[in-house]
């Protein structure tokens, strides 16, 4: 019995208390028929304001592998789902939302490719039907400015529901920025990855807690602390305008000099101008500059580790 492979299912749940009864049942006959296995269902209580806790603790009692981690307070999915891949015991990890919105049936799928040597398996999200246009115009669109702008590969589409092997565990959890996307991190750790398509189906019971502006929000926050693009803007701008400036400046005088040949009839606000806007270049420019340490602070401020090594596919490493 206890040398059957362990495997964590993290479940992080906020006001889920209405539903998680339901998805429990649907998780737990898919995991009956896995019998080579056990598992721990480790569910993250993030600061419910509703029953959830009280629900999750009466399943407890009755299911000895059901694990219950209570935070103090709403931290939100990221640190919840952080939560629950910390204190997971698994050789693998599987995250999963509680809302039912990804289909337990693929859980036998993930652990095959685990089994065969994959240690990322990503859910792929190929469409939501009940999702408004503008979510899915805008994430289609975010991640391919993302991906440019920060360098990294990350697929769209691609979910919180996935499998982690312990190995990536053990990197992912090294990794302890606060401003955190669990799957974008993952992504960032590398790793050979199997993509896993499904339908999303609408949320069974509840509210999703990521509306719109919630969404526009976590896009900027996310491109902020992965890319250190938009503080060279400044600079360019910058680097833009003051050649020109330059330019109409001698423009300006030599026209003057020249007993104004072309007719310009410059008065003298045109000389201010041309200052002016020489003196906003060298602002954005320094400004620039100033990004450019902050980038550097910001980069070591994260303090991620300097690289990952796959032990399974190094050699007496
Ligand atoms: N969740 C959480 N803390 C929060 C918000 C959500 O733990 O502050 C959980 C929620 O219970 C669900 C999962 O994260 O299991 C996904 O949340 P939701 O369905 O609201 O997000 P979406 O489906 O829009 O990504
Ligand atoms: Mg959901």
């Amino acid at each position: 019995m206890t040398d059957k492979t362990l495997i964590s299912i993290v479940i992080p749940a906020y006001n889920e208390a209405v539903g998680i009864e339901h998805f429990y049942n649907s998780l737990s006959k898919v995991l009956a028929n896995l019998k080579d296995y056990r598992f721990e269902l480790i569910i993250v209580d993030d600061g419910s304001r509703d029953k959830t806790a009280s629900v999750v603790r009466e399943l407890a009692k009755k299911n000895p592998n059901i694990r219950f981690v209570c935070l103090s307070r709403n931290f939100g999915k990221e640190a919840a789902t952080t939560a629950g891949i910390q204190v997971a015991r698994g050789n693998a990890i599987i995250t999963i939302d509680a809302d039912g919105q990804h289909p337990v049936e693929l859980i036998p799928t993930f652990i095959e490719h685990w089994r065969s040597g994959k240690k990322v398996i990503i859910g792929v999200r190929s469409s939501n039907e009940k999702e408004g246009f503008t979510k899915r115009v805008g994430s289609r669109w975010f991640y391919r400015m993302f991906n440019r702008v920060a360098g990294l590969k990350v697929i769209p589409g691609s979910t919180d529901y996935r499998l982690i092997d312990r190995a990536v565990q053990t990197e992912f959890l090294r990794m302890s920025e606060h401003n955190r996307i669990t799957r974008v991190l993952i992504d960032w750790l590398g790793y050979e990855r199997e993509l896993i398509e499904f339908k999303a189906r609408a949320r069974e019971h509840g509210v999703a807690s990521y509306d719109n502006k919630k969404l526009v929000q976590l896009a900027i926050d996310s491109l902020i602390s992965h890319s250190s693009s938009p503080l060279y803007f400044a600079s360019y701008l910058g680097i833009l305008i003051l050649p020109l400036s330059f330019v109409l400046g001698i423009a300006l005088v030599g026209d003057a000099l020249l007993g104004d040949p072309l007719n310009w009839n410059i008065s003298g606000s045109a000389y201010v101008i041309v200052l002016m806007l020489a003196l906003v270049g060298v602002l954005l420019i320094s400004q620039g500059i100033i990004g450019l340490y902050l980038s550097q602070i910001q980069t070591e401020a994260k303090n991620r580790p300097l690289f990952v090594i796959d032990e399974s596919r190094s050699i007496d490493a």
